[in-house]
């Protein structure tokens, strides 16, 4: 393999320049020439790309969001969309293409190595929802951003005795506000994967305000449904003064935290190693400490899981 391309696609992660970092310097350091794929999916087949140099990827491991740039494509998902794409990268010479976003991008991926090109995936989004990994690059970094938003929440909920309903990202995946609630002293943790009633988080909140406690603090997953909705139900159940918090799109900015910096250097690597080893349709990642691969056909018919002993250690936590 002579001439590999990257590319990042669907939301962006704190730590993906860090992986375009380690794609590129990798590569060169093994003599293949890289080329840099702008706006995802819609930019391969657009033909927005150039040759990247060590220099191309200078300064860029401790900054937020990507140098890439990123973009969802519907035109991509069609038939046509994937032949223009496959166009480009031959015209470019390109033999193998690194992906480097979430699920919805490894799909993208499966279906142009289905097509004969080899893509291999690198997990890059802060909701740390992909089969096969025990973290996603991104996901240390957004869950530090919750943390030290909700420090700032929690002075200012004992200072008016308040409640809080955090509301936190992670589309239809619970790791972000499972382990913010764990690092975060949360009193209840609303994630899509457990069903908590309604009523015993009720309980909880009566139960501690009698205690004498000063505020409360809950942390809902967004894919429970809406902070504000839920907030709303709470205070016409407990009479207790409620405040929502909707952390949004801040949670998926800033600069990479250090695990992530390595993580995604690590994952990046290893991706260019398995299209040196002429491997395809493979997903990078992370399993207890070790880099691994997997076929991203297996992992997107596999669903990840939250750790449930973090989630029974939260409950026993929040008495
Ligand atoms: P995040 O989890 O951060 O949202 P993602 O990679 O899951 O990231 P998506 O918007 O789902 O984000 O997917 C990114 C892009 O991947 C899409 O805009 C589209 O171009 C491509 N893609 C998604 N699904 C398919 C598919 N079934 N076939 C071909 N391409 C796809």
């Amino acid at each position: 393999m002579k001439k590999i391309g990257v590319l990042t696609s669907g939301g962006d992660a704190p730590g993906m320049n860090a992986a375009i970092r380690a794609v590129v310097r990798k590569a060169i350091c093994h003599n293949i020439e890289v080329y840099g794929i702008k706006y995802g999916f819609q930019g391969l087949m657009e033909g927005t790309i150039e040759k990247m140099e060590i220099g191309s990827v200078g300064d860029i491991i401790h900054r937020g969001g990507t140098m890439l740039y990123s973009a969802r494509s519907e035109a991509f998902k069609t038939e046509e969309g994937q032949q223009k794409a496959i166009e480009q990268l031959n015209k470019f010479g390109i033999e193998g293409l690194i992906v480097i976003g979430g699920d919805g991008s490894f799909r993208g991926a499966q279906k142009l190595t289905e097509k004969g090109y080899p893509c291999i995936g690198v997990p890059g989004t802060i909701d740390n929802d992909i089969a096969g990994t025990d973290f996603t690059i991104g996901f240390d970094t957004a869950l530090n951003t919750v943390i030290e938003a909700i420090d700032k929440v929690r002075d200012t909920a004992t200072s008016h005795k308040r409640t809080y309903i955090i509301e936190v990202m992670g589309r239809n995946a619970g790791d972000i506000a499972l382990w913010a609630g764990l690092a975060d002293g949360a009193e209840s943790i609303l994630i899509p994967e457990k069903k908590e009633k309604f009523e015993t988080v009720v309980q909880k909140l009566k139960r501690g305000h009698k205690r004498g406690k000063k505020h409360s603090i809950i942390i809902l997953a967004e894919g429970v449904g809406s902070g504000i909705e839920y907030g709303k139900r709470i205070e016409e159940a407990t009479d207790l003064e409620t405040r929502v918090t909707v952390l949004g799109h801040i949670q998926r900015g800033g600069s990479p935290s250090a695990a992530d910096r390595v993580l995604a250097s690590r994952l990046a690597a290893k991706a260019v190693d398995l299209l040196m080893a002429g491997k395809a349709g493979r997903m990078v990642g992370i399993q207890q400490n070790e880099i691994v691969d997997h076929e991203i056909n297996k992992i997107l018919h596999e669903q990840h899981t939250i750790n449930d002993d973090m989630y029974t250690l939260s409950q026993e936590l929040s008495i």
